[in-house]
């Protein structure tokens, strides 16, 4: 930008967070961090668009089956195109004349290498933002403002880049710590480019979690991206790709709740066995069914079969199309890019990527959409030929995580029982007692604690041990704050059935 570029000195500060960030590998007792070396570049930009260009034409052309004769195609265009570069001496005029005549020629023949692929992916940029795993909630806060203020950035150079992000409890976060951008994603979000999904308040654990604690966490949700956002952003996708498994009853939550579709990833993590779908009806217990679908793009040297985390490399794009099992149902596939759990979402050489592979011989075709629109697209194309999926999906991994960090499980539910309690008599005592002002803002704040620490990497027990710490902090605030309504209410209550000779409160 202009105006940094005065004469002057400027400052650029770096921060960095040293915590478990190698406590996944194996063998390894203490955290090693590394600083890679980094500088400040100036980029020349018909350079970056060439290099763009010939990094996707040999990842396609490696992709590629050996077939195909799209591949050769590629392989003779990248040759020839580097040919037309004058190297004689590195980075001198010479050679940046030559970048315009090779970028074009590369163009040229690959465009004659063959037609893409009779199959679309929809790539949304996204960014998972684990609340809490290897780091505390305290440094969500700072991950979900850096991730976010990047993807504004990159929106001003990248007209078509599309993104996609959930959980309002970050939303909220954001807005309280960082008011400005905050406002820029109301902008954004107000213009359709960035759309902001799902319906519960977090990514919750769906299989620990009470029953009335989901339905709170989809009110909750729901209620705050209608709140902020307006009724036209409310989402229509529960977006839950990380989930350690999901419970038979969340299709009849989802409908009730106002949502129509389900994604995930997770299950293809499991063991052992594939589920045989990836497009399919998933019915509850009660008989409803919600349009759910799978991404299939596979993680590059990962540790999962299928991932939310994608590079969006040509190596993923086609693995998305060859590893979908539906091909003969619709050819309308979702990708979802950008780095994530630790968020920093999409980069620039992301969406170089996906820019020039918009249309990439033997390759599916490549956009950014509304998420929403794509599970509509599916539903138009495919809903009556779809099979159905009648039972929870079971997740075969992660299983440790029903019987660890057991003080925060109990805590969970005492928390859920005790605003249960609280709710009734506070009803009970707004009913009897004109009065009495139903405490609406404490018990709103007490659900978003509890919903909070139902997030799918603390109620499991999956984060680290300081998580553990604020997670019993603030279930004990909850259930003060639902000790205090509940004395309130009963001494409302007491009063106007008239025996003042009861005992204002001495329940538990
Ligand atoms: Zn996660």
């Amino acid at each position: 930008p202009s105006q940094w570029r005065d004469g002057r000195p400027h400052q650029l500060a770096l921060h960095g967070w040293t915590g478990l960030g190698g406590a996944m590998l194996p063998n390894q007792d203490t955290t090693q961090l590394y600083l890679h070396p980094c500088a400040v570049v100036q980029i020349d930009q018909p350079t970056r668009d060439f290099y763009a260009t010939a990094r996707v034409a040999l990842g396609v052309a490696e992709s590629l089956d050996d077939k195909e004769p799209a591949r050769a195609h590629l392989l003779n265009a990248l040759d020839d195109a580097f040919n037309m570069l004058d190297t004689r001496e590195p980075f001198d005029e010479g050679f940046y004349d030559s970048i315009p005549r090779a970028h074009a020629a590369l163009r040229a023949k690959i465009e004659a290498a063959g037609p893409p692929l009779d199959a679309t992916i929809v790539a949304t940029g996204h960014a998972h933002l684990d609340v809490a795993w290897l780091w505390t909630v305290d440094q969500i806060r700072r991950k979900a403002g850096r991730s976010f203020y990047t993807v504004l950035r990159l929106m001003e150079e990248f007209p078509d880049y599309h993104f996609t992000q959930s959980q309002p409890q970050l939303y909220d976060f954001v807005r309280q710590d960082y008011p400005e951008l905050f406002a820029a994603i109301t902008e954004r979000v107000a213009e359709g480019r960035w759309e902001p999904i799902g319906g519960m308040w977090v990514e919750a654990d769906c299989n620990l979690t009470g029953a009335e604690s989901l339905a709170r966490q989809f009110l909750l949700g729901r209620t705050f991206f209608r709140e902020h956002f307006g009724r036209d952003a409310e989402s229509r996708v529960l977006w839950l790709p990380d989930v350690f498994g999901y419970a038979w009853a969340l299709p009849q939550l989802i409908k009730q709740a106002g949502l129509e579709y389900f994604f995930t990833i997770k299950i293809g993590w499991s063991q052992y066995n594939r589920m045989p779908y990836d497009t399919f009806w998933w019915q509850g217990l009660d008989g409803t069914r919600v349009l759910t679908h799978f991404s299939t793009t596979p993680e590059d040297g990962g540790f999962g079969t299928s991932t939310y985390n994608s590079d969006a490399t040509p190596s993923q794009v086609i693995g998305t199309w060859t590893n979908f099992q539906q091909k003969e149902l619709h050819h309308n596939l979702l990708m979802a890019f950008g780095y994530g759990d630790g968020g920093g979402g999409p980069t620039r050489e992301m969406l170089e990527n996906i820019r020039a592979m918009t249309a990439f011989p033997a390759t599916p075709r490549l956009c950014q959409m509304d998420v929403g629109d794509l599970f509509r697209a599916i539903e138009s194309k495919a809903a009556r030929h779809l099979p159905t999926w009648n039972g929870e999906l079971y997740l075969e991994l992660h299983r440790g995580t029903y019987t660890t960090q057991s003080r925060t499980k109990r805590a969970n539910r005492k928390s859920e029982f005790r605003l249960h309690d609280a709710e009734f008599l506070a009803s009970l005592a707004a009913v009897l007692d004109s009065d009495y002002e139903y405490p609406a803002a404490t018990l709103r704040h007490a659900w978003e604690l509890v919903c909070l620490n139902q997030f799918h990497d603390i109620i499991p027990g999956s984060s680290i041990g300081p998580v553990y710490v604020e997670t019993q902090k603030q279930h004990a605030e909850v259930q003060q704050m639902a000790r205090a309504v509940q004395d309130a209410a009963l001494s409302a209550i007491a009063g106007r059935l008239g025996d003042s000779s009861a005992p204002e409160s001495t329940q538990s």
